[in-house]
């Protein structure tokens, strides 16, 4: 089986353990696109590049050397060659990248890497517009969801810093999901043809195994 499996949905509503749940389960690859875009935005941060200035930051797009690692049990992402995977989730680039992520230079930037290494398959790809936009021809799409509280609970513990409280990481993850779902360029959106799982009442391994399930029967279905 070399599948491409695309899940999508909103901030904290817990795509990434369960996408790395799902490619270690099954020997896939694993693709996290939201660090991309933050990788992105820790490098015009960096540049000093006004991130509100959607033309200076698509002047400066090509600019920008992104590898990536896409084994689930050790995801790293680099930035001209230096280690970002810490600095990506600080305040500072959390609350830049939804300026970044809308211009639609980013996005083409972004999408034809993404396309590049999904392009053999066996890969699990999470974001906001895999099944829209990067991989609309992806055989399982998953749209995962959550209750506000239960996404802005999982963040703080995420976050783990004291000074940072539930009601603040609420607060920015619902700017940041109007934001996303709002802008012009690829918004957050379910496809059509996706299976929504609504993961508020469930533990990791049961959404695990809900997409495992859904791609067996893919599989099986040919
Ligand atoms: O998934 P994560 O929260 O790390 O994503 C960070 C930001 O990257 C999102 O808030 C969104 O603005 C952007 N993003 C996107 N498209 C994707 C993945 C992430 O626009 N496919």
């Amino acid at each position: 089986m070399t599948l491409i499996i695309a899940m999508d949905g909103p901030s904290g509503s817990g795509k990434s353990s369960a996408a790395k749940g799902v490619a270690r389960r099954l020997g896939y690859r694993y693709l996290d696109t939201g660090a991309m875009y933050r990788a992105i935005t820790w490098w015009m941060l960096e540049q000093g590049v006004d991130v509100e200035d959607a033309a200076a930051v698509a002047a400066r797009t090509g600019e920008v050397r992104i590898e990536m690692s896409t084994d689930p049990d050790a995801p790293g992402i680099s930035v001209d060659g230096r280690d970002v995977s810490g600095p990506i989730r600080g305040q500072a680039v959390t609350g830049a990248v939804s300026a970044v992520s809308r211009v639609p230079e980013v996005r083409a930037f972004l999408v034809a890497a993404q396309r590049e290494i999904m392009a053999d398959g066996g890969i699990v790809a999470e974001g906001r517009d895999i099944g829209t936009v990067v991989a609309p021809d992806a055989p399982v799409k998953v749209f995962l969801t959550a209750s506000e509280e239960a996404r802005a609970l999982r963040r703080a513990r995420e976050i783990a810093d004291p000074a940072v409280s539930v009601e603040a990481t609420l607060a920015d993850q619902a700017r940041r999901d109007r934001l996303d779902s709002t802008r012009t360029a690829s918004p957050l959106t379910k496809a059509d043809d996706a299976v929504e799982i609504d993961s508020t009442e469930l533990g990791l391994d049961e959404v695990v195994d809900a997409v495992v399930r859904l791609v067996k029967e893919r599989a099986a279905t040919g």
